[in-house]
């Protein structure tokens, strides 16, 4: 275990991967002064040309390095570029200079300030571009004041990148081969920062809070599959960590399935899709089924419930896409962090503890029975092995009743353990259904009563917490003497550490993103059954998601 003068701090791991290196900080610019002497009538029109001129420079820059980049890099760069030059901000600007005779800088900052706020009563995807605008801010200034553009500073070696929060022009100009890895203090899984990341593949953590106090220069160990960075590391162990990391990426490129430990104890690893592109896409992978189709995602921009036909048409893609495979079906998951129009309750105070997946039956009944005619007229004629479950079932009675619906339309029944109670009382909730299907996200969120969507509880929301293990391996247990298969489809499923330990613990399938499989597949094939036994009993006696996590490694990566 880590010696006693070891200090780790941690973030909300976005890209899986190990770094060890110094730490280099990303500098902001210094704030301009807030006020400034107003500027004479006669001058302002053209402080605002030189504003003008300002934006179109900095647009034109970021443009040309859009043309330099490909993918998402590209677009994030283009998206910027049009920001600068966008006309209600550049008008809020010339309101300041030249109706009030506010200095050029000064004025650039108040007409963001505006816009910032805007971004933020807007929430979600809109408050996360509120980065964007500072960085168009600062660099504005910076051309106003003949300064050098902000940003990333010149690498003469490759570093681990911190900062408050990486600016999307920041992050497109990466050079991977310069930066190991990027840990940031603000910043979601949705934001630049990570996009960007996951695009070239650089292993990342973001929301890491306490990152303030780490200095430039630091030697850390950054691993961004558990979020945890050690600062100090001992060299050996370090470049011991990194050199088994690396080799465990090459072993994920060239796994071959189907999903088996090294001894040959079978368990199928399947993808999680969300729909007939995902599910084509999927089927070359090595995936051996579907096992998990996330069937809201396909309407959650949609107003009205489609017909029974319309959706037969969204859910046979994916079916044909695994003829000969097995595909499980989720009904609709609408409601909390995923509303759907025609089967959610508007402003609701506490969303993920309210009328969300199957509860959504008490306000839309008719939706259910429509959804499950559709699956069941997409299942006649294809070939794929059709099965279905239900989302966030709470009680006996609510597993009895779907798995009744599901059968009369002649589809095998099950469904997600997500509420700790279904969990709890596996006993009495499976004998009713065909098999269950672990949704380790929201498992986690409702055992530890901490948000999923919060990037400041990222310790809570892990599933290697101890509680969140022992309901995992109670309702593997059931399953087992009960003889109904238990699956996982939550992003546990995807770590290929805690992957050995589910098959430890008996679960039946894994299900997880196609890209994640090769990873999994690999670290599986690498242990006997047995490890991953020994493994799952030794988790079973920590006391904290880290003691959980080096139980495993040191039994499955002896
Ligand atoms: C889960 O909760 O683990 C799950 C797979 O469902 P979702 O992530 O779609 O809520
Ligand atoms: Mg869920």
């Amino acid at each position: 275990m880590a010696g006693e003068t070891t200090q780790y701090t941690y973030g909300t791991p976005v890209v899986a991967g190990i770094a060890h290196g110094e730490v280099a900080w990303v500098q902001r610019p210094q704030t301009p002064a807030e006020y400034a002497p107003a500027i004479e009538e006669s001058e302002r029109e053209a402080e605002y040309q030189r504003f003008e001129a300002a934006t179109e420079e900095v647009s034109k820059r970021l443009m040309e390095r859009a043309q330099n980049m490909v993918g998402s890099a590209s677009d994030v760069l283009f998206m910027t570029s049009q920001m600068v030059v966008d006309k209600s901000w550049r008008q809020e600007a010339k309101k300041h200079i030249t109706g009030e005779g506010t200095p050029a800088v000064q004025a650039t900052v108040r007409a963001t300030e505006k816009f910032v706020e805007l971004f933020k009563q807007a929430g979600g995807l809109m408050a996360e571009r509120v980065t964007d605008l500072k960085d168009i801010r600062d660099r504005v200034i910076a051309q106003l004041q003949g300064e050098p553009e902000p940003g990333i500073p010149t690498l003469e070696k490759a570093v681990i990148l911190f900062a408050d929060d990486l600016a999307p022009a920041d992050t497109a100009g990466l050079d991977p081969t310069k930066v190991l890895a990027i840990a940031t203090i603000l910043g979601g899984p949705t934001s630049h920062t990570s996009i960007i990341a996951r695009q070239l593949g650089i292993p990342c953590i973001v929301a890491a809070r306490e990152l303030g106090s780490i200095e430039g220069g630091t030697g850390v160990l950054l691993d961004g599959g558990t979020g945890r960075i050690e600062l100090n590391p001992d060299e050996d162990i370090a470049k011991a960590a990194v050199e088994a990391d690396a080799k465990r990426r090459e072993a994920a490129k060239s796994w071959v399935g189907p999903g088996k430990t090294k001894d040959g104890e079978e368990i199928p690893l399947l993808a999680n899709v969300q729909d007939g592109k995902g599910a084509q896409k999927a089927s070359q992978s090595q995936a051996e089924g579907i096992g998990l189709f996330r069937t809201e995602l396909c309407f959650l921009g949609v107003s009205q419930e489609p017909s029974v036909e319309e959706q037969v048409q969204v859910y046979r893609p994916v079916l044909d896409a695994f003829a000969g495979r097995k595909v499980v079906v989720r009904t609709l998951d609408a409601g909390s962090d995923k509303p759907v129009d025609w089967a959610s309750v508007p402003d609701e105070e506490n969303p993920a503890l309210g009328v969300r997946g199957l509860r959504t039956s008490g306000i839309a009944p008719n939706q259910l029975p429509n959804q499950l005619d559709a699956i069941a007229s997409a299942n006649e004629g294809s070939e794929a092995d059709v099965w279905v479950m239900a989302p966030m079932v709470s009680t006996v009675a609510e597993a009895r009743w779907f798995a009744q619906l599901a059968r009369e339309r002649g589809l095998v029944a099950g469904i997600m353990v997500e509420v700790p109670s279904a969990a709890i009382l596996a006993p009495l909730f499976l004998p009713e259904v065909d098999f269950v299907s672990i949704g380790t996200n929201d498992l986690t969120q409702y055992t530890m009563a901490a948000d999923r969507m919060n990037p400041n509880l990222a310790t809570y929301t892990d599933p290697w917490q101890p509680a969140v293990l022992a309901l995992i391996s109670y309702t593997a247990k059931t399953g087992k003497t009960q003889g109904k298969p238990v699956g996982v489809c939550g992003e546990a499923a995807a770590d290929p550490l805690l992957a050995c330990v589910l098959h430890g613990m008996g679960v039946t399938s894994l299900s997880m993103a196609a890209s994640a499989i090769g990873a999994v597949g690999a670290q599986l094939s690498s242990v006997t059954g047995e490890q991953c036994r020994q493994a799952a009993e030794q988790v079973l006696k920590a006391d904290s998601a880290d003691a959980a996590r080096y139980a495993a490694r040191k039994v499955l990566e002896a």
